[in-house]
């Protein structure tokens, strides 16, 4: 058999790292690593129509998906904790830069609407107001536009919207799900304006945790997670759609990311709210999961 043709960077200079049964179904899904951009991608791509309402309740490939109490009520989820981590490192980053009027935030991906009511509430970030729009597909993307008014935006409308709107982007857990992961931010590098940021998070396949579990690392779920990322993969992915890759140091995500896992496991759930205070331990989780190691990107001005 060829080797198939890296989806991110088309090089066929891609090798097999292994093969994993799918979490809910019973094909064998085969993982390849690109050695030019550094992706690993799941083939074969399960496609879009598992996104079904019982996966939205959780009765999918991931137990942890719970679209109806987000949407209902993001405040009683522990998303409320990244949500504000994600408000505080857009304001730090937009402190300096030169700026007034409106902030205007595209949420791509934004699922069952948390982060877009959570910024609603805010009102303001920085001082400045802000403008908020998203995008997704789906039946929640139809009610957070029909019964909540907020402005989503299609893929048509994606691609015609002015070039440059965007102050901030958020593309929070989305790109591991899609197959050709470098359009989607192009496209999002085209709408962000100069010295604008992209926040976005996806799994770091390079953490300690991963290296020692391989492919049966928890985030490797192959009929969901089809494009995965290391930081070096993602710096690539970020210069090929013109960006330049920026850490940051996440605090609210993490203790959200822990939380989550435990969503079953009120006991240990309990413990970790009480270790999650000491910042020590915070730091030794981001080692081990490689959350902050993950760059997002910044678009150059103009000049530089
Ligand atoms: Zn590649």
């Amino acid at each position: 058999m060829n080797a198939p043709a890296c989806r991110a960077c088309g090089s066929r200079r891609t090798t097999l790292r292994g093969t994993r049964r799918g979490r809910t179904r019973p094909t064998e899904f085969s993982f390849h690593d690109c050695a030019d951009c550094g992706l690993l991608f799941v083939e074969p791509f399960a496609g879009f129509a598992l996104y079904d309402d019982a996966y939205y309740r959780g009765q999918g490939p991931d137990p942890f998906v719970d679209y109806e109490t987000e949407y209902r009520d993001w405040r009683a989820t522990d998303r409320r904790l990244e949500l504000a981590d994600l408000h505080r490192l857009a304001a730090a980053h937009l402190r300096r830069q030169a700026g007034t009027g409106p902030v205007r935030w595209l949420d791509f991906g934004c699922g069952a609407g948390a982060l877009l009511k959570y910024l609603r509430d805010q009102r303001t970030i920085g001082g400045r107001p802000l403008e908020l729009a998203g995008h997704d597909v789906g039946s929640y993307a139809d009610l957070l536009r029909d019964r909540d008014g907020f402005r989503i935006l299609d893929l048509e409308q994606i691609a015609t919207e002015p070039a440059g709107t965007f102050d901030i982007v958020s593309m929070i857990e989305v790109i591991e799900h899609l197959p050709a992961p470098l359009d989607p931010v192009r496209a999002i590098a085209r709408l962000l304006r100069p010295g604008g940021l992209l926040l976005l998070t996806t799994g770091n396949l390079d953490c300690p945790v991963a290296r020692r579990q391989g492919l049966d690392f928890a985030y490797c779920v192959p009929e969901i997670h089809v494009s995965l990322f290391n930081p070096a993969a993602l710096g690539w992915l970020y210069r090929a759609a013109g960006l330049e890759p920026r850490n940051v140091r996440y605090r609210g995500a993490l203790h959200f990311k822990v939380l989550k896992n435990l969503r079953f496991r009120p006991g240990l759930r309990f413990a970790a709210r009480a270790l999650l205070a000491l910042p020590p331990v915070v730091r030794l989780i981001d080692g081990l999961y490689g959350v902050s190691a993950m760059p997002c990107a910044v678009k150059p001005s103009a000049s530089s």
